[in-house]
């Protein structure tokens, strides 16, 4: 059975770069019947916070990328913490140091930077190469930190995405595996739990390349068995920069507060990086579990596209209900109109409906419909159509005021009806733009009868009105 982790460090929020990683950990797992395993990298106390263990907790579920495994809590699991795991690590720190391969190192900061320097100075490898290796200094002024003995020579590994990858281990010196028993390192530590926690497959970001050579020699050293590896390509914005806050180094949750749907931010994951053999596009998590494979994760960088997200999310966007549409609008709704909200909620969850198949995401729904809520100020001169003339715009206005106060029931296609009837006599353009824009304010709006619709009858009229009324100001 594959077994598989995302291993996140509480030092950052989710942002896509390490739930990209989760999910096609997730993927993989899943494909093969296999389980997937979370485990909170929190051994560096100082920068590790329960408020980012909370948000990637939290942006993991909202994903719908649950772990199979940890310490129960009535029926749900715990993730593993590697806080709660420091005497294991200390049992096979102690194996290390009983057998040589690893030692305590007495240098204190200022030797090993000032070692550092000397070496940038000569253009050579900043590492640190111990002399206390056998002897120990009689008076340690530090204290003392656990170093691998590193044995030196060339390690090669099959990586599933790089292929052959080789790497000469003199040239990582005696790096350090702990700060004294009871403070391992990341290096150290993700071994141990990766052996323990029987991973098979460490699929994570290419940033990681250069840490498996270490992790790989402490494998060696402590006879342990060497999972496969993927390091998959990191991910960089339209312009090959590196991912900034701006394009999307930021918490999964702040999509979610944008109005992204998990669907769409999942489906939008899985093709940064990796494509279907039909260079399909369209995947739920069900079909990514199917069609998902390592072979088809590509080397090169992964380009961020916005455009991209906004298309998924667009797409899912149709394929919700009339009810979870709303129940997605309602909030944004809520919070920015907070008092006409109460007054109507019928009045804004059809005006919401209106933009059903424009809305990219759902924070813009505030913005989209506003309009609706109040007619924005607009200059005269926009209620007439480029081939027409002011007295022309005022005359349809008024023939529509006098018709439309004739009809009573504007829900349907009556209104629609009417405005196609006075278009035959005259022009489409001629009577819908002013139309349009009496009503909205705008020159690009849903069509003018979906917008009678939402505001009734008595205030479609007051706008037309006051569209006449604005024309008869000008000079
Ligand atoms: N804690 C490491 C990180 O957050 C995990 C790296 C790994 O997957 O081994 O980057």
């Amino acid at each position: 059975m594959i077994r598989t982790r995302i291993a996140p460090s509480p030092t950052g929020y989710l942002h896509l770069g390490t739930a990209r990683t989760a999910l096609f950990n997730y993927l993989w797992a899943k494909k093969n019947q296999g389980k997937f395993i979370l485990r909170i990298e929190d051994t560096d106390r100082q920068r590790s916070k329960k408020e980012f263990e909370n948000d990637i907790l939290s942006g993991l579920k909202w994903l719908g990328l649950k772990w199979d495994e940890g310490p129960d809590i009535g029926g749900s699991f715990k993730p593993y913490r590697q806080s709660e795991r420091k005497d294991i690590y200390r049992k096979y720190l102690q194996k290390l140091l009983d057998e040589g391969k690893a030692f305590f190192c007495y240098h204190t900061v200022e030797e090993i930077q000032q070692e550092r320097e000397g070496q940038k100075l000569a253009g050579q490898p900043q590492i640190h190469l111990c002399s206390h290796k056998s002897s120990p200094p009689a008076n340690p002024t530090s204290a003392g930190i656990i170093r691998f003995n590193n044995p030196g020579g060339i390690i090669e590994f099959n990586d599933l995405i790089r292929g052959k990858v080789q790497f000469d281990t003199s040239l990582l010196g005696d790096f350090a595996l702990a700060k004294g028993l009871n403070e391992p390192l990341y290096n150290f530590s993700v071994v141990i739990d990766d052996w323990l926690m029987e991973i098979d497959y460490i699929i994570r970001g290419e940033d990681h390349l250069s840490n498996t050579p270490k992790q790989i020699l402490i494998q060696q050293a402590l006879e342990i068995s060497q999972p496969n590896y993927a390091h998959i390509p990191l991910i960089f914005s339209s312009d090959k920069s590196k991912l900034s806050k701006r394009h999307g180094a930021v918490s999964i949750l702040e999509y979610r507060q944008l109005g992204y749907l998990p669907q769409a931010i999942v489906n939008f994951l899985a093709l940064l990086g990796w494509h279907s053999q039909e260079e399909k596009e369209i995947f739920n998590l069900e079909e990514l579990i199917q069609e998902f494979s390592l072979e088809r994760i590509q080397k090169s960088g992964a380009i961020f596209n916005l455009e991209k997200l906004d298309y998924l999310n667009h797409f899912y966007i149709q394929k919700l209900s009339e009810q979870e549409y709303w129940s997605y609008c309602r909030p944004y709704l809520e919070s920015v109109y907070p008092v006409r909200f109460n007054q109507n909620k019928d009045f804004f969850r059809r005006a919401s409906l209106l933009f059903r198949e424009r809305i990219k995401k759902f924070s813009e729904i505030g913005g989209l419909i506003s309009f609706l809520v109040e007619l924005p100020d607009y200059s005269a001169e926009l209620l007439i159509w480029k081939k027409s003339s002011k007295e022309e715009a005022k005359k349809i206005l008024s023939l529509v005021i006098e018709e439309l106060k004739r009809l009573d029931d504007f829900s349907g296609k009556e209104v629609r009806i009417l405005l196609e009837k006075i278009a035959q006599q005259y022009n489409v353009g001629m009577v819908f733009w002013p139309i349009r824009v009496a009503l909205s304010g705008q020159k690009s709006s849903p069509p003018p009868e979906e917008i009678a619709a939402v505001l009734g009858k008595e205030e479609s009229i007051r706008r037309m009105e006051w569209g006449v009324e604005k024309l008869n100001n000008i000079g």
